[in-house]
């Protein structure tokens, strides 16, 4: 199937689970997961119609970043590891960081955000399957780090983002957002302005919607198998 083809069937899909898990359509937005991908992928999922793209390699973004700089609209979520040698480049560059939990990172983006671009907008990262993945801030400690990000003056704090552990079925990858998801609402609560829960990847989007996922980050399903992760 062709990318456009791809991105078709996506829609349908995060479409059929809004409907069948009581949301408006409207509210999850579909994130293009591009890493690894050629930049000709790029310009046919942009063709189609598709605006937000994501990253994970520093190098990769900036350079995908600059080739595409003529396309309107085009808008860049840097969702990958970062160290704080690499953080410059991102805030140059990238319009969104889901990936925001060492409050050094934050402090290093907000300092090197350049004072004529918009702030940078930010989701923190919560590990909430402890065992498979060193990335993300506990929920014990989210509080602190949405103080810190709120305290910066470059960062607009926009909401949460997970990689979950893989599960086996779909009721085991609703209970593992639960907590999450509890998390998000709350925050919500007392920041009204934060509005984007990032999770749901090809193979969650259900459980995602289902547990109140606002962007769904979607590679595969777009534009087929990578070679590496
Ligand atoms: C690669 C990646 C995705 C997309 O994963 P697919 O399984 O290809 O849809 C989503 N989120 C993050 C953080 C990723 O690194």
């Amino acid at each position: 199937m062709s990318i456009a083809d791809n991105l078709s069937q996506v829609k349908r899909e995060i479409a059929d689970n809004c409907h069948r898990f009581d949301r408006p359509e409207s509210a999850v937005t579909l994130l293009a997961v591009s890493k690894t991908k050629p930049l000709a992928d790029l310009e046919t999922a942009y063709q189609a119609g598709q605006r937000l793209f994501g990253e994970n390699y520093v190098q990769e973004a900036v350079e995908k970043h600059q080739q595409l700089a003529h396309l309107p609209h085009i808008e860049w979520h840097f969702i990958g590891p970062i160290q704080s040698n690499k953080s410059r480049q991102i805030a140059e560059t990238m319009d969104w960081v889901h990936t925001i939990d060492r409050d050094k990172i934050a402090r290093r983006l907000s300092e090197q955000r350049p004072a004529e671009m918009a702030p940078l907008n930010v989701l923190v990262q919560v590990n909430i399957s402890g065992e498979s993945s060193k990335s993300g801030v506990l929920l014990e400690q989210l509080d602190d780090m949405v103080e810190l990000v709120q305290s910066l003056p470059n960062l607009r704090l926009r909401g949460l983002m997970a990689i979950p552990a893989p599960q086996a079925d779909e009721a085991s990858q609703i209970a593992v957002y639960e907590p999450l998801q509890q998390a998000f609402l709350a925050l919500q609560t007392d920041h009204p302005e934060i509005d984007t829960l990032s999770i749901g990847m090809s193979g969650d989007l259900a459980a995602a919607i289902a547990s109140g996922s606002t962007m769904v980050r979607v590679g595969t399903a777009i534009f087929g198998a990578r070679n590496y992760p």
